[in-house]
């Protein structure tokens, strides 16, 4: 198979992927709503014979071996740098984030970056017990056909947080990307289906149903699922029949907490930049931050400032770092948990409405005051960017509010003294804490959910072990 690297522009990457003309479904652009083009929209029986190619191309790929997989692994990043700027454009116009900021171009760099690390990550043998009577080892092995189901907000990158691990342990993959960012996804699968063999990934397109078909699918050994804990559900209920294994990675509503006497000014950017992230539609984003009392006026102040200093806009345009939020639906949701908050004596201290002069989509970066818990911004997930801000006095009580939600993806703790701040990160209940800064991710270190936010970890070897069946190797000990 050839590893030559193919370099397209965004129409030519955009008619590969592309239903029939009069065919498909059509995607609109997040930021002006034109017409992006039409995706295939498949069906259940494309799914069941998508399953069979992967099934059928899976003992192939298996049998290449760790050093062959991981050179192609390396070859498809190479392909995707390749093709960086095309799949950052269509990206940015089908899911709304801007090129630059920690948005469009950066999401293609961490598919690369991702790729590169699986390739270069080695699941070694766990010897057990190696003794006079027994040598027993833990090994590894693929499991087969993985399903992985991704969302809209990453939409390339977390698929790739999927199917990279499962390839590299010599598994196949079925991926079914979001319904509102089907293109992206097909143009990266198509990029990287440019040096792996056929059938080994293979995409399919539909709506939920077609994920819940993949996810009980009777050929499918493990499920990656990224996005809703009310999907999250569903998938173990569909993997009720098959008794996939599952990764769940789902909702959250990160708190985090300043510490008392905290220097606003210099974390507020880390603090905004915390919850913003691609417009605040970032699962491992903050969601709800405490601050107390002795800091409270001056955080809210700053972060304020900076959201208003902070370029809104199309994302195509270089100098927007802030983008629309990508589907109608999810704005609603994020207009109305603003309104109710301000029905509930929420202070808008920036923000707080549309900006349709940027387009239909487009809600001004809002900071919420005077809110405390029990409204719904503060207990649900807004998943759009609007930060509410809730001051409190006791320590103690502000943990137990921050642990009080029935997720528990991320958290942080900020101070101007870190070791204090370390000191008290466990006390979160969280996969993941961070120390003055919130959602920073790296792809040796595990990232995974407690509580509603999904169990299962990705990353690294723990993230290789996850789309791998253990066995165990027992063999007569030293004595024999
Ligand atoms: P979603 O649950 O609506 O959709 C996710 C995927 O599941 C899509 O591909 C969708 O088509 C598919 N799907 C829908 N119904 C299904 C079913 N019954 N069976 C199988 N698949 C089905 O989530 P979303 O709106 O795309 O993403 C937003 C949510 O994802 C937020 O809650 C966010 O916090 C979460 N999320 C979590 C992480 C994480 O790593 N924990 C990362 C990104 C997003």
């Amino acid at each position: 198979m050839s590893t030559t690297t193919t370099v397209l522009d965004e129409q030519t990457l955009l008619a590969r992927v592309q239903a029939p003309e009069g065919e498909g479904r059509e995607i609109l652009d997040a930021a002006t709503r034109e017409v992006i083009g039409r995706v295939p929209v498949q069906s259940a029986d494309d799914l069941d014979a998508a399953v069979a190619r992967a099934k059928a191309a899976q003992p192939g790929w298996e049998a290449l071996g760790h050093e062959e997989r991981s050179r192609l692994l390396v070859a498809a990043a190479d392909a995707i740098d390749a093709n960086a700027e095309p799949l950052a454009r269509l990206l940015s116009r089908e899911q709304g984030k801007p090129l630059n900021g920690p948005n469009a171009r950066f999401e293609v760099g961490a598919c690369s970056a991702w790729l590169r690390a699986n390739a270069a990550t080695v699941l070694e043998p766990q010897v057990l017990v190696d003794d006079e009577n027994l040598h027993a080892e833990l090994i590894y092995k693929a499991a087969g056909v993985v399903g992985a189901i991704s969302p809209w907000n990453w939409p390339l990158m977390i698929s790739i947080w999927q199917i990279g691990p499962a390839l590299r342990m010599g598994n196949t993959a079925v991926l079914k990307p979001s319904s509102n960012t089907p293109l992206s996804v097909l143009a990266l699968t198509s990029v990287i289906n440019d040096v792996l063999p056929a059938d080994v990934l293979v995409p399919v397109t539909g709506p939920g149903a077609i994920g819940g078909r993949l996810a009980g699918h009777p050929d499918i050994a493990k499920v990656m699922f990224t996005g809703s804990t009310e999907t999250g559900r569903k998938i173990i209920e569909a993997s009720a029949g098959n008794l996939a294994r599952l990764t769940l990675e789902l909702g959250g509503n990160d708190a985090a907490i300043v510490l008392p006497g905290t220097d606003a000014k210099a974390i507020a950017q880390d603090l905004f930049w915390g919850a913003f992230i691609n417009t605040g539609q970032t699962c491992a984003a903050m969601k709800r931050l405490y601050v107390h009392d002795s800091v409270y006026d001056d955080v809210v102040a700053a972060l304020a400032e900076i959201a208003e200093q902070t370029p809104m806009g199309p994302g195509l345009d270089e100098q927007n770092v802030l983008g629309p939020v990508q589907n109608k639906d999810q704005f609603d949701i994020v207009s109305h948990l603003v309104d109710d908050a301000v029905a509930h004596g929420g202070r808008v201290v920036t923000g707080g409405e549309a900006a349709p002069e940027l387009g239909e989509l487009f809600y001004r970066a809002t900071i919420v005051a005077d809110v405390t818990d029990g409204i719904a911004l503060v207990d649900e997930e807004q998943f759009g960017p609007v930060l509410p801000v809730i001051r409190y006095t006791d320590l103690d009580d502000a943990f137990a509010r921050a642990n009080a939600a029935e997720v528990g993806l991320g958290a942080s703790v900020w101070s101007s003294d870190p070791a204090e701040a370390a000191a008290h990160a466990t006390r979160m209940q969280s996969g993941t804490v961070w120390v003055n800064s919130h959602g920073g991710l790296h792809p040796m270190v595990p990232f995974g959910g407690v509580k509603g936010s999904g169990y299962g970890l990705e990353f690294g070897v723990e993230g290789l072990k996850a789309v791998a069946v253990p066995q165990v190797v027992s063999t007569p000990g030293r004595k024999a």
